[in-house]
């Protein structure tokens, strides 16, 4: 059985020195979040391709991508709810917007639960920024938090809200990060930087202010330095988060500029939800893949990963070495058909599969 894991290398973050996936304890299997890095959990890589038929790595970003992209848009903004999703529409993005959830309804720039029900329905997504914006004394915290979790949870059903976005401003002292990660898996925090892929702090995700700065080039503000290895080696496939406020129609020209330059990466660009880019991140940072069985017509992959399943099941990309004499394959998992699509790389052929870790066993078939 061949492992592949970049949990093993990050054994020491967890301060346990295991070896193998097995020997973790059940409890540890059950992660709501990766704890915060107190080293390098993986080495920073160009893209993987595995050397021998069957052989199968985790992909740092889905779909083998060199970098991650998020977009979100804070306090409310109704008025601009239009603007954003007309832009979504046009570059196949999806945006995350962080409510307030009792300006809904009220303040004028509030909206109403309906709007925030509909950019969900087109695939957007809806996530928390307290309850108050920490402006109500008479709620602690953790109130801020768990209500506005619930609150959005019931006006939009079937919704997870899993993330939040600290707020800024006078009240920013009352953030608490071992309180939050009670309740979510991951939050924005208020640091403007490019965050490193092997060592993200997922209770404090950095994001750059991108009213005036969305990608700007020559500066830190760089989309480029996520994909070019040859600057800033660290920052080298990382995930760049920018949060926008008021975004006022005479301000908008950089952020058109931006989506044309990811839009004309598309290969090396994710540019996906906050909740999303925050399971996947965390899936893989702690996910171990092998190979069980590889024979003429069939590969069959374990799968695994160290996080809660009830709220971390969005799929990893798994890129799997596929024998010479495949032309093409096609993948299952817990009895349904799985994506998979198949890529040539120096003359070998390699399948990308998106399969949920800890949702049974990977197969894939010669077709
Ligand atoms: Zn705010």
């Amino acid at each position: 059985m061949k492992l592949n894991s970049k949990f093993l290398l990050s054994a020491l973050v967890f301060g346990s020195g295991i070896s193998t996936f097995s020997s973790v304890k059940a409890e540890d299997r059950a992660l709501h979040n990766v704890p915060k890095a107190t080293a390098s959990r993986f080495p920073i890589t160009d893209r993987i391709w595995p050397e021998n038929p069957g052989d199968a790595d985790v992909c740092i970003w889905k779909d083998d991508k060199l970098g991650a992209v998020t977009v979100t848009i804070d306090d409310d903004q109704a008025g601009q709810i239009d603007w954003w999703v007309e832009q979504g529409e046009m570059y196949g993005y999806r945006f995350t917007w962080f409510i307030i959830t009792n300006w809904v309804g009220n303040k004028g720039v509030g909206g109403k639960w309906e709007q925030f029900q509909e950019v969900v329905k087109k695939g957007h997504d809806v996530q928390s920024h307290t309850v108050s914006h920490l402006s109500d004394k008479e709620l602690d915290i953790a109130d801020e938090y768990r209500m506005s979790k619930q609150i959005i949870e019931e006006h939009i059903p079937g919704h997870p809200v899993t993330t939040v976005a600290y707020p800024g401003g006078g009240q920013s002292h009352r953030n608490n990060h071992d309180a939050a990660a009670r309740y979510f898996i991951a939050a924005r925090g208020t640091s403007a930087v490019i965050n490193k892929v092997n060592r993200m702090d997922y209770m404090s995700v950095s994001s750059v202010s991108g009213q005036f700065v969305f990608n700007n080039p020559g500066t830190w503000a760089d989309l480029g330095h996520m994909i070019e290895r040859t600057r800033q080696k660290s920052l080298y496939r990382g995930w760049y988060c920018a949060h926008f406020h008021n975004l006022k129609p005479k301000n908008r020209d950089h952020v058109v500029k931006a989506f044309d330059y990811l839009k004309s990466h598309e290969d090396t660009f994710w540019v996906g939800l906050f909740r999303e880019v925050a399971m996947y991140a965390q899936e893989r940072d702690t996910a171990e893949v092998a190979t069980k069985i590889m024979s003429p017509a069939q590969i069959a992959l374990s799968l695994r990963d160290r996080m809660d399943d009830t709220i971390y099941d969005f799929p990893l990309t798994v890129k799997v070495r596929l024998p010479d004499d495949w032309q093409a394959a096609i993948a299952g998992q817990n009895q349904r058909q799985i994506e998979c699509t198949v890529a040539e790389h120096e003359g070998a052929k390699f399948a990308l599969v998106q399969a949920v870790p800890d949702a049974g066993t990977v197969y894939l078939r010669k077709n």
